[in-house]
């Protein structure tokens, strides 16, 4: 069976109740290939997933941008998988590069949490990604390879996997990567899976790709053998993210 296209909407940090529920009717309204061809998943804020979980059109589904690393319990401020899932959210993303830098997740500890949120049910967008400094240093396959070791050394199962390959300096710049850079990465992750996990991993995983897409530029990129869909933040939030969705067809 081949891959379904895959496409992610990241909110980020952004929305209030009227914002939200904004986009959630436009996203309602609009028309989009049927789920034989694409899953959609909106990430909203944790404080707004209930709304618009129970707003959203039933063929789109909702993802959490983060969970904790292992059972809840004394962890201040934190949200568990468990809660997710006793919500019934069934997405999440895990090892955002905002999250990896700004707050100093580890290869290892997003690689934790990946496996945790696995083990209880939840099905995750695992980011990876290079800066711009190792990029031009010529390490970016060496960067992607160890995030992504860091989650095949604690994963067993991929099924419910989808690795979001998204570059740094691509994330918020209005600097896409070109359709032939995307592919690239993506098809050496996929080798790389091949090598390091199984080759039925390799050839069923989705790699998405996220760094400034949008209405104008996902076309290209989706007709990429190695590119099975996208994570979108800024796009997300605007009407253009149904043409993204219809990239897929
Ligand atoms: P962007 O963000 O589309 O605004 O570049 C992508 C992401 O961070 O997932």
């Amino acid at each position: 069976m081949g891959r379904k296209f895959f496409v992610g909407g990241n909110w980020k940090c952004n929305g209030t109740t009227g914002e939200v529920k904004k986009i959630v009717n436009t996203l309602n309204e609009g028309q989009a290939p049927s789920q034989d061809v694409v899953e959609v998943v909106i990430s909203p804020p944790f404080v707004f997933l209930p709304l618009v979980k129970e707003s959203l059109r039933p063929d789109f589904h909702v993802a959490a941008q983060n969970c904790w690393v292992k059972k809840g319990g004394a962890f201040t401020g934190e949200v568990s998988a468990e809660m997710l899932v006793n919500l019934g959210i069934p997405w999440v993303v895990l090892g955002h590069s905002e999250r990896r830098l700004l707050l100093n997740e580890s290869n290892e500890f997003v690689g934790d949490k990946v496996a945790y949120a696995l083990s209880q049910g939840l099905k995750v967008i695992a980011c990876v990604g290079e800066t711009l400094e190792q990029r031009e240093a010529g390490s970016t396959m060496d960067v992607v390879a160890a995030q992504t070791n860091a989650i095949a050394e604690r994963v067993s199962n991929w099924n419910d996997v989808v690795l979001a390959y998204e570059p740094v300096w691509a994330i918020g710049t209005g600097k896409v990567a070109t359709p032939a850079q995307a592919q690239e990465v993506h098809s050496e992750l996929r080798k790389w899976l091949g090598k390091n996990v199984n080759p039925e991993v390799a050839t069923s995983t989705r790699i998405i790709y996220g760094g400034s897409v949008n209405g104008a530029n996902c076309k290209e990129l989706a007709a990429q053998p190695d590119v099975d869909g996208f994570l979108v933040g800024g796009a997300s939030l605007k009407p253009e993210f149904i043409d993204i969705i219809k990239s897929a067809e």
